[in-house]
């Protein structure tokens, strides 16, 4: 079991959500046809590819910290549309949390994602029930932290953080969107399940893996 996430688990959680994404490409998409322009599928397989491809081509990295921050510029350059710079924002926020750390504890990874859901909340201006990814984001970070707080270890905390976001996920399908392309659709967006909240499960799933 991994106590700290170093390096090494930060590139397998990446390649673990770019097969998430690929795996459920098809779903994002249909999820962002309903209640967007149906390319969230197909914008998230593009940036992780291009994440997995400039991670291989940086293998020098040796932090954690380095890592998140190519990735979050990964994909705010590669991907178009509201979710590339909001998730990259998010992991750049991660990186920069984690500074220079050779491996961070569960303590430091629940301040670095708390610092990435911050710094969605900043760039995109939502709060949580506006249906978007944040409401998957503000359970998993709360989770995260509450894991740890009762003792957990970082798996655990990972682990309960990824099934917090689902739960915050599902919560979406209920509400009315008030940011984002959703919300051009006002109450028509009810009855939906918000595709960046979906991908948002797919991302804390594969962070759980990676320090399994
Ligand atoms: P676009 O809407 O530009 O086509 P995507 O389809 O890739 O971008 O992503 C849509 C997702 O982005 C939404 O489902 C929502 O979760 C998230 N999103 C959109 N706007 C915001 C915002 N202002 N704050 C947080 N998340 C947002
Ligand atoms: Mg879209």
């Amino acid at each position: 079991m991994a106590e700290l996430l170093d390096a090494d688990a930060v590139r397998a959680w990446m390649a673990g959500t770019a097969q998430a994404v690929v795996r459920e490409r098809d779903r994002l998409t249909e999820l962002d046809a309903a209640i967007g322009d149906g390319d969230h599928g197909v914008s998230l397989q593009r940036g992780f590819t291009a994440v997995g491809v400039a991670l291989a081509a940086a293998p020098e990295l040796s932090l954690p910290g380095t890592v998140l921050l190519l990735v979050g510029r990964t994909l705010v350059s590669s991907v178009g549309g509201a979710s590339g710079p909001l998730y990259g924002s998010a992991l750049r926020a991660m990186g920069k949390a984690l500074g220079d750390a050779p491996g961070a504890d569960g303590k430091q990874v629940g301040a670095a994602l708390a610092a990435a859901r911050d710094a969605i909340a900043g760039l995109g201006g939502a709060r949580g029930g506006d249906k978007t990814m944040l409401d998957a984001w503000i359970p998993a970070v709360a989770g995260f932290e509450f894991a740890l707080a009762g003792g957990g270890s970082l798996q655990g905390a990972a682990l309960f953080a990824a099934g917090a976001a689902e739960g915050g996920a599902e919560e979406t399908v209920a509400m009315e969107a008030r940011k984002g392309r959703a919300s051009y659709l006002g109450a028509r967006s009810v009855g939906h399940l918000d595709p960046g909240a979906a991908s948002t499960v797919l991302l804390f799933r594969a962070l759980a893996e990676s320090v399994s």
